[in-house]
């Protein structure tokens, strides 16, 4: 599904966060006594992806362990000034959803005019339950909320293009306008949307960094293993909690 490398990049390094062994972060996390804190800026803005009801136990679409981004992401938003929620947000109909095609069962996939699609089940209806942000979601911080996934015939995993990779969310008009120059991503799911949205971002020229422990994966077919190396690739930074704390 991607389609071009990014630059390589150096941001959680510059400030002293990503291991020395050019490997991702978040697994040996330095002992507490010497622990560098990442610097936050007001040029930094922190992107929690999709934390929404649907996604986390019980919902229509659960990621393992989903809900436990929360308190992650909630203590890693007091860190930031600026801060940006997305929301799946699809209309009943929509060409995502399992059900509305004969014959086909959720994590199949089906070709259409921009490429594969992933049939999911029903979720993030607009206006239901499943679609609102997690109740313990501190949303107090966020100056903006992107819904993405509103046109019926085009999904959207990435925050700031669909899935057919032009349409525009109006994501990336927003931090430049906003002159954001490091995207932090968190949220759900690690594999989709969250990879989807830190690979556009870094494609735009922002530099980012995800917050892999803020963050937890669905895993189809390999999806885990294959983001880790494409953020590699892509010159995308991956810190642990501990960067934060
Ligand atoms: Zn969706």
């Amino acid at each position: 599904m991607t389609n071009s490398r990014c630059k390589a990049t150096a941001v959680a390094k510059q400030r002293g966060k990503t291991d020395t062994k050019g490997g991702l972060s978040g697994a040996a996390a330095p002992g507490p006594s010497k622990r560098p804190v990442m610097k936050i800026s007001d040029r930094d803005v922190l992107l929690a992806i999709d934390v929404q009801n649907d996604f986390c136990s019980g919902g229509a679409l659960a990621v393992p362990g989903g809900e436990k981004v929360v308190p992650a992401i909630n203590r890693i938003a007091q860190r930031f000034g600026n801060m940006v929620l997305t929301q799946d947000w699809h209309p009943r109909d929509h060409v995502s959803f399992a059900p509305n095609h004969v014959g086909k069962q959720p994590f199949q996939t089906i070709e259409l005019d921009y490429g594969t699609q992933v049939l999911w089940p029903a979720h993030c209806v607009q206006g239901s339950s499943g679609a609102e942000f997690h109740r313990d979601l501190d949303v107090t911080r966020a100056s903006l909320v992107v819904r993405k996934g509103f046109r019926r015939g085009i999904d959207s995993y990435s925050a700031l293009f669909e899935n057919d990779k032009r349409t525009p969310t109006g994501l990336l008009g927003y931090l430049r306008e906003r002159e954001l120059k490091t995207v932090f991503v968190a949220g759900l799911a690690l594999d989709f949307c969250v990879r989807f949205s830190a690979e556009d971002a870094r494609k735009a020229g922002f530099e980012v960094v995800v917050i892999e422990e803020a963050c937890r994966g669905i895993d189809l077919d390999g999806s885990v293993t294959a983001t880790h190396r494409s953020f590699r690739q892509c010159g995308i930074s991956v810190v642990g909690l501990e960067a934060f704390l």
